[in-house]
């Protein structure tokens, strides 16, 4: 059985749709499948757009709804059998008559608290899913709220992995089907309310079901030929990566690389699932294959780069930064308990300064966890401040055949220097796969082009 995942990218449109049914129906002769799917291209920020314009009492929202509910008629029209096309319709307008209704009460109530926007952006895969599965012929459909259930943490939903695995081998596992379809990024929490795994999502509910299922593979179909060696939004030359170890897709996807969502990776890596990146668009092109823990040693150094553009540096300041032995550790202590992940720890020992670069959506309330963590410091003299600036961002290098070359950070620092481009703090651990640079915001597209041609061209 094989998990295969279609992003907004690929169910935008009905041309698209059309890729969508051939490719899945040309698989299922040979093998049961899961289809794992997304809200059709753009609907996830309109539902978003349109709340918000709700919830300042425009009556704007009126047409934006209006162009919601066009746009899922217009397709089922256009992609679905014409025999089944009123069965989908008596399936679908009970939900856009619900999602009027919601838009209705925040337009009165003039006001959209964060539990009624998980339900507002969650009609976007209620309405695709229940769609796709009709195009595709003979699909059975599963709702995955049943199944993929969160929890509350860190002032974010967070996936409860074991109630969510039995709940899997119940529903899905215990059913005959040749063709699952089920709604990607929506989840719910154990009082039955609708919650989501973030924005990008999808994908993570397909590793989700694969890992929980055992699947022989998990398929990410997109609007790219792979995983390429750069964002191609930012270096239109980036090329295709044959393969990936999970390693490396990891670190690609924890700074930045978009075309999967990085919680994706640890549920296939941690159950060996084979996964590829396709092409929606152009299903003959091959692809990226990511598998095996550690890349083998014929690799190239450098595999891909990618970025995090808006990055904030803390930096802690004081005597304890540059003596404490213990220091690292205790700032990933202080930082864990509030669930943020630092990109980059980077002590300066002959300044008395430690770095600690995050995303700057987490600043404060990583402020807050090591503000904790260093109270006695704090307070006793021998720590004087925590401050945030938050005009960086990351940029990373990643191979796993850079461990052991120790010298490789400093080199790429020495090109950066030569063009002007100081990072004010970089990063390569001992064991580690990438090499991190903090560089300012305003000129991360010319770091990056500058790694890019350095590495690849
Ligand atoms: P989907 O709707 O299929 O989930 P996304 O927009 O989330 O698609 O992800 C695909 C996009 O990710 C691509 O169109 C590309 O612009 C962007 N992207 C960023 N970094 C990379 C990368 N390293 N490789 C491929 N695509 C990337
Ligand atoms: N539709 C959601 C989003 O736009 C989830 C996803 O596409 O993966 O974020
Ligand atoms: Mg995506």
């Amino acid at each position: 059985m094989k998990v295969l995942k279609f992003g907004g990218t690929s169910v935008g449109t009905a041309e698209s749709l059309k890729n969508v049914k051939k490719i899945v129906e040309a698989q299922a002769k040979s093998e049961q499948l899961i289809v794992v799917v997304s809200a059709l291209g753009g609907i996830t920020d309109k539902l978003i757009q349109t709340a918000r314009t709700a919830s300042t009492g425009n009556l704007e929202y009126i047409v934006s709804y209006a162009e919601i509910v066009s746009r899922h008629l217009q397709i089922i029209k256009d992609t679905v059998a014409e025999p089944l096309q009123n069965q989908v319709r008596v399936e679908i307008n009970p939900l856009l008559e619900e999602l009027g209704n919601i838009f209705r009460g925040i337009s009165l109530i003039k006001d959209l608290s964060q539990r009624t926007l998980d339900v507002v952006v969650s009609y976007g895969e209620r309405l695709s899913s229940r769609i796709i599965s009709k195009v595709i012929t003979d699909a059975v459909f599963f709702e995955s709220t049943r199944f993929i259930i969160t929890e509350q943490k860190h002032g974010s939903h967070k996936l409860l992995q074991s109630v969510t695995n039995d709940r899997i081998a119940e529903i899905i596992g215990g059913s005959r089907f040749s063709v699952a379809v089920i709604p990607g990024f929506i989840s719910s929490d154990l009082n039955g309310d609708i919650t989501n795994l973030g924005r990008g999502g999808s994908d993570f509910t397909a590793a989700i079901v694969a890992s929980a299922l055992n699947a022989s593979g998990l398929e990410i179909w997109t609007d790219v030929n792979g995983f390429l060696t750069a964002d191609p939004r930012i270096i239109p030359s980036a090329s295709v990566i044959e393969r990936l170890s999970f390693a490396e897709a990891m670190e690609l996807c924890n700074y930045g690389a978009k075309v999967i969502y990085a919680p994706t990776i640890y549920p296939v890596f941690h159950k060996n699932i084979p996964t590829y990146v396709k092409n929606t668009h152009n299903p003959e092109a091959e692809g990226t294959r990511i598998a095996d823990a550690v890349s083998p040693a014929g690799d190239v150094v450098i595999k891909g780069i990618s970025s995090i553009n808006e990055v904030a540096l803390i930096s802690i300041l004081g005597q304890v930064a540059s003596s404490d032995l213990n220091f690292n550790a205790r700032v990933y202590e202080g930082l864990g308990k509030t669930g943020v992940s630092p990109l980059l720890v980077s002590c300066e020992y002959g300044e008395r300064r430690a770095y600690v670069a995050v995303k700057s959506g987490d600043a404060e309330r990583a402020v807050d966890g090591l503000t904790d963590q260093f109270i006695n410091e704090l307070r006793g003299g021998t720590l004087s401040a925590i401050t945030i600036n938050d005009i960086y961002s990351a940029v990373a290098l990643v191979g796993d055949n850079m461990r052991g070359k120790a010298g490789l950070a400093g080199k790429l620092a020495v090109e950066l220097e030569k063009a002007g481009l100081q990072p004010i703090a970089s990063t390569q651990g001992n064991s580690e796969n990438k090499i991190v640079y903090i560089v300012e915001r305003s000129r991360s597209k010319e770091c990056l082009t500058l790694f890019h041609s350095a590495c690849f061209q």
